[in-house]
């Protein structure tokens, strides 16, 4: 049972350090997506909660207005911690009402999702131009989406959602992350994205040491085969699988002439392409 508060905040607005972002916005603390990989969870701690990563949802509410004279044509992103369009959005609507302010500020609002239900505002998203929404895919198999990222929606519900999304001439991407080595097939996600969005990023699954033992448990536990190699990359720490990875990436993409980038966190020198990143919560 989830438990839900919602939580007074002076503001939404948070400086952002990421290239090509000026401000951050996170409607939400907690997710109830519970991604088995989620580096998030360090809010848990962060924001005083006892419950397990999932189990808990701050909804932030802000009785200040967003304002034009300072958002005017800023990029903001929506949302660097925890996704805007977990299940309880449709019910709380706290990240459309942030986008009604936000698209009346002008401002140019990134939106990072694991979520079909960002469709909904596609009434908004579509008067706010120099928008765009990027939705994050770490697998093409349904099965371990089930296991590794039960709250989230259902990939064939992402795909859908993406083409609603470009059909109603909004920007789109495709962030094949985390790259789940030996899980992630990710040129199945190409091929089943790509008439909808010509932008990919690829980023690696990053393994901070308060999540190494879960993601490694669950391996063990529904992908046995695969402990020797996520062994060798996470626990002995040999890069050749990203720099072989980097390099198909490349070629594959290259003939396709599909825009991509690289944000692998190993042997970044060997990556091509590269642009400035994005450090969202979503992977
Ligand atoms: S990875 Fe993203 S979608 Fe998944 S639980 Fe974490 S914040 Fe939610």
């Amino acid at each position: 049972m989830i438990k839900i508060a919602q939580v007074p905040v002076k503001t939404f607005l948070s400086k952002s350090k990421i290239p090509g972002v000026d401000y951050v916005i996170n409607p939400y603390v907690g997710c109830p997506h519970k991604c088995i990989y989620c580096y998030a969870e360090y809010m848990r701690k962060f924001s005083g909660h006892a419950e397990a990563w999932g189990d808990f949802l701050d909804v932030r509410q802000c009785p200040v207005p967003l304002k034009p004279s300072k958002l005017f044509h800023t990029r903001v992103l929506i949302s660097s911690v925890t996704d805007p369009y977990n299940p309880y959005e449709q019910q709380y609507e706290s990240t459309r009402n942030l986008l009604k302010q936000l698209q009346y500020c002008q401002a140019y609002v990134h939106i990072l999702t694991k979520s079909a239900l960002v469709v909904r505002d596609i009434d908004l998203l579509r008067k706010m131009p120099g928008s765009k929404v990027t939705f994050s895919f770490s697998s093409a198999d349904e099965k371990f989406r089930q296991l590794a990222e039960p709250g989230a929606s259902r990939i064939t519900e992402k795909i859908e959602a993406l083409q609603q999304l470009h059909q109603n001439g909004i920007t789109t991407e495709v962030m094949i992350a985390p790259i789940m080595p030996g899980l992630t097939q990710w040129k199945t996600i190409v091929e089943q994205t790509c008439a909808y969005t010509h932008n990919y990023t690829f980023d690696s699954l990053n393994m901070r040491p308060a999540y190494q033992g879960k993601v490694l448990a669950f391996i063990r536990q529904y992908y046995p085969k695969l402990l020797p190699l996520y062994t060798d990359i996470y626990v002995n720490e040999n890069t050749i699988y990203w720099e072989q990875l980097s390099s198909e990436i490349e070629i594959y993409m290259a003939e396709r002439k599909l825009d991509f980038s690289v944000f692998f966190s190993v042997n970044p020198t060997k990556v091509p392409n590269k642009k400035p990143a994005i450090s969202g919560g979503l992977f």
